[in-house]
């Protein structure tokens, strides 16, 4: 990385990261096509010929890596089959469908809940204010949207944004297990209890499951994959306290740093 792209990061982070702890809109740097300028650092450690692979690659034997054109064929299939499902009502009461979007070979996956208005207006994933906040977080960590995989538990959007319900998830979820088959991701983040708690199989309140890795099983004999649960992004646009916000925050550090990435210093928490 040169001297600018080097000094530009930096600027950018910090100004993002202030942008996201004081809740002041700063202009960030503009992502470039193709990814972050740390796009180098997002390549998987074992794909750098790195003779001393991280922590998260040595203790997960990584199944042979799909080629990114295959690995994007293959979401696109599934996107079209989204497209086209009626399994459960909201087949049909969307405008469209919301598969997911992103990189076809992240090392990070975000999953939320279900698409909002905006989302099913556009038939992309966390565009609305949510996904305004989420794309904030993501800069503030040195990284694009064009970085990351964004999916949901839900394709369609519940009316009037009501939880999904459990016949819904069941219905909807081997979608995205398929996604994450394909992804591969070093890491998911689950923004919120629903995604938390369905990746989980578990009850357990989101405050109880986030800020700790978890394990996310894709399969028998297949090695785990590490979840990091966190606040939904529109839970903390509710709830937009200095404490919830230090929260989130908090736990995209652990990711960062769990992934080798550079871990930006404190921001303000007013
Ligand atoms: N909230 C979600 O959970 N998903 C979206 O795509 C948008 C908002």
């Amino acid at each position: 990385m040169s001297q600018d792209a080097d000094l530009n990061k930096v600027v950018r982070q910090h100004l993002e990261m202030e942008s996201f702890f004081t809740g002041f809109a700063v202009k960030g740097g503009v992502c470039p096509e193709g990814g972050s300028p740390s796009a180098s650092e997002l390549k998987r450690p074992a794909e750098q010929g790195s003779s001393q692979p991280a922590a998260s690659v040595r203790s997960r034997q990584e199944p042979k890596p799909m080629q990114t054109a295959d690995a994007a064929k293959e979401l696109e299939a599934i996107a079209a089959e989204v497209r086209q499902c009626r399994k459960c009502d909201l087949g049909s009461l969307r405008t469209n469908a919301v598969p997911g979007e992103g990189n076809p070979r992240p090392r990070i996956m975000f999953v939320g809940e279900a698409p909002g208005a905006d989302e099913d207006a556009q038939g992309r994933p966390f565009v609305g204010r949510a996904g305004q906040l989420l794309d904030k977080i993501i800069e503030a960590c040195g990284l694009c949207r064009q970085d990351v995989f964004i999916g949901n538990i839900l394709k369609c959007r519940p009316p009037d944004n009501r939880d999904p319900r459990p016949d819904e998830i069941i219905s909807c979820l081997p979608y995205l297990q398929r996604q994450i088959e394909i992804l591969n991701p070093e890491i998911l983040v689950a923004l919120g209890a629903h995604a938390a708690r369905t990746l989980l199989n578990t009850n357990k309140a989101i405050g109880q499951l986030r800020g700790q890795f978890h394990e996310y099983f894709t399969g028998i004999g297949r090695p785990p994959i590490k979840l990091m649960a966190t606040y939904h992004t529109a839970y903390l646009l509710r709830n937009y306290t200095p404490d919830n916000r230090r929260r989130v925050w908090d736990d995209m550090k652990k990711v960062l740093a769990e992934l080798g990435l550079p871990v930006p210093e404190h921001g303000r928490a007013s």
